[in-house]
């Protein structure tokens, strides 16, 4: 029942000289993190932070994104991941949702958050810059001068100062305020929604939401070495699904953590083949980017022993074809945002049901409702899969109406329709609002999607309801085709007519380079959807 940050606290003081970090050539040993973590707090303390204030942290993966989490737990501050691909309107709607009074940022980011400051409750704004920390301890002060190569100057804002990350960690000390922590009630992290469906919304996840989950992952999902592993950290610790299944797990269990800034098919390769993860969490297209790389044969891979896939359905022959290769298991597991994320997987080394999601985690009960209700539906029927248990949300930060609407008795409706077999085993049709009702009939993408990945064209395809005006909605297939193959849409048209029921044919194909997707890796079936309806009008 500790809080979050008293893992790296327990680690320091377990195994100070272990590598916690790996990045870019340089490791960064727990000691240095705790430290530097310590540091970045009392600077943190020193602007004023206190606890429950916020604190948005807008960084790729990088040593100072973790220090930065860290950081703002000790000094007692809510930490708000924010993406830093979001532009200015979209960081400012967070800053001021949050009522985040500090941020730190990637230093090329800065004049996206220098635009937008004044329109926010903003007080400080930390940068960094992606290599700064590698030339630290040595080369702690990185001159302000530099920062004009980016083409941005560095000043002090009406009532904002911007400080320099390098500068903190030359100049704080590493004596911190100590504060109290509720476990079950105080929060450690806002983290806004992915926006798939609509609006970001903050979910309010408390110390014991985070750890609960991570215990949970590390008892049910790695047959650890627990402290000798090396995990990969390719998905966005900005996203709580890395958050949890990289950092968190990670510094819990005393692992070595190779991340990497972004997602590159190649460098990813090269650095497998290289550090030698042991385990890798992931999404389906990350692992099907890296299954089509050409020159994949070139890598060992053999040191993956263990994957969780999540945030979107895994097709079957991606998890095969990737087991193939690189001798490790990849599970298919699901969760979402509220429930910090994960609430099932299959079992890595254990009986793995095709297309399924597995278990329940433990602790975790999971019901299949009559859409909308709390009414339990008999085996085998579909409906909307609830959670109840230690990961679930404590509600919508701001929103009481929408965390009334979405936690009902203490389950979490989660939007998602699905079903239960008789031997526990949970399956996901569809999101209750991907589903496509065309002339009538209810259709969902997901199984389209499915036949469509079988096709050995196909390296990555979304199916999704268009606007049609006789029929309601029509379905349309958006596909991107592998390296050398040029099928028709007659030729995909007909395959489809073998597998797939007349009225569940996609109407309309369009041959895609790349589809749209969020940080994680998910397709956004939404945008595709929009931007189709701004076309028809
Ligand atoms: P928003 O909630 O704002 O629409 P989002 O969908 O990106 O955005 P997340 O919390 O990141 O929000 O995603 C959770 C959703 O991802 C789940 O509700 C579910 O629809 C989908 N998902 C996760 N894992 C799986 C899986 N294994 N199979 C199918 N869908 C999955």
């Amino acid at each position: 029942n500790m809080p979050v940050q008293e893992y790296l606290t327990h680690a320091y003081e377990q195994y100070p000289e272990k590598v916690a970090i790996h990045f870019m050539g340089k490791d960064i040993s727990y000691k240095e993190l705790y430290e530097s973590s310590l540091k970045f707090a009392n600077y943190l303390q020193a602007l004023g932070i206190r606890k429950g204030d916020r604190v948005s942290i807008m960084l790729p993966n990088c040593p100072q994104a973790v220090i930065s989490f860290y950081g703002v737990l000790y000094a007692g501050g809510i930490v708000v991941m924010t993406n830093p691909l979001y532009k200015e309107r979209e960081i400012a709607y967070q800053m001021n949702d949050s009522g985040a009074k500090a941020i730190v940022a990637l230093d090329i980011l800065f004049p996206r958050i220098s635009n937008i400051v004044k329109e926010t409750k903003l007080e400080n704004v930390i940068i960094t810059g992606i290599k700064e920390y590698l030339t630290f301890p040595k080369n702690m002060v990185y001159p302000l001068i530099q920062k004009k190569q980016y083409g941005m100057t560095v000043k002090v804002e009406h009532r904002g100062i911007n400080h320099l990350f390098s500068e903190i960690m030359k100049t704080a000390s590493a004596k911190v305020e100590k504060t109290a922590f509720d476990f079950e009630e105080d929060l450690a992290l806002l983290q806004y929604t992915g926006g798939t469906t609509g609006s970001p919304k903050g979910v309010m996840l408390t110390h014991k939401n985070l750890i609960s989950n991570a215990t949970m992952c590390d008892a049910w999902l790695y047959k650890t070495k627990k402290g000798e592993e090396t995990v990969l950290g390719i998905i966005p610790l900005f996203h709580v699904y890395g958050l949890t299944t990289v950092l968190i797990l990670s510094v819990m269990q005393g692992n070595r953590m190779v991340l990497l800034p972004k997602f590159d098919p190649e460098t990813a390769l090269k650095t497998i083949n290289k550090q030698k993860p042991t385990l890798f969490p992931g999404a389906p297209t990350l692992y099907i980017g890296l299954m089509n790389h050409p020159d994949i044969k070139k890598y060992d891979l053999s040191s993956i022993e263990a994957c969780l896939s999540g945030s979107a359905p895994l097709p079957t022959d991606v998890q095969e074809k990737f087991e193939r290769i690189t001798g490790g298991k990849l599970v298919e597991g699901y969760g979402l945002t509220e429930t910090s994320p994960v609430t099932h997987s299959n079992l890595v080394w254990g009986e793995r049901i095709k297309g399924s999601i597995g278990f329940p985690y433990p602790d975790t009960d999971c019901k299949v409702f009559l859409s909308g209700t709390t009414e339990p539906v008999p085996n085998g029927e579909i409906g909307e899969i609830a959670i109840k248990g230690p990961q679930v949300m404590k509600g919508y930060w701001n929103r009481p109406e929408e965390t009334e609407a979405t936690i009902k008795d203490g389950w979490l409706l989660t939007g998602d329709l699905g079903y239960m077999d008789d031997d526990g085993h949970f399956f996901i049709v569809d999101r209750k609002k991907d589903m496509i009702i065309a002339g009538g009939f209810n259709i969902y993408p997901r199984e389209i999607e499915e036949v469509l990945y079988e096709h050995e064209a196909v390296q990555e395809c979304v199916v999704a309801g268009i606007p049609d005006p006789y029929r309601g909605e029509t379905v349309k297939a958006y596909i991107v085709q592998k390296e050398g193959y040029d099928v028709t849409e007659e030729e995909f048209n007909k395959y489809c007519r073998q597998h797939l029921a007349a009225f569940k044919v996609p109407h309309v194909y369009e041959f895609r380079k790349e589809l749209p997707k969020t940080a994680v890796g998910k397709i956004l079936r939404r945008s595709l959807i929009d931007e189709e309806v701004s076309k028809q009008n």
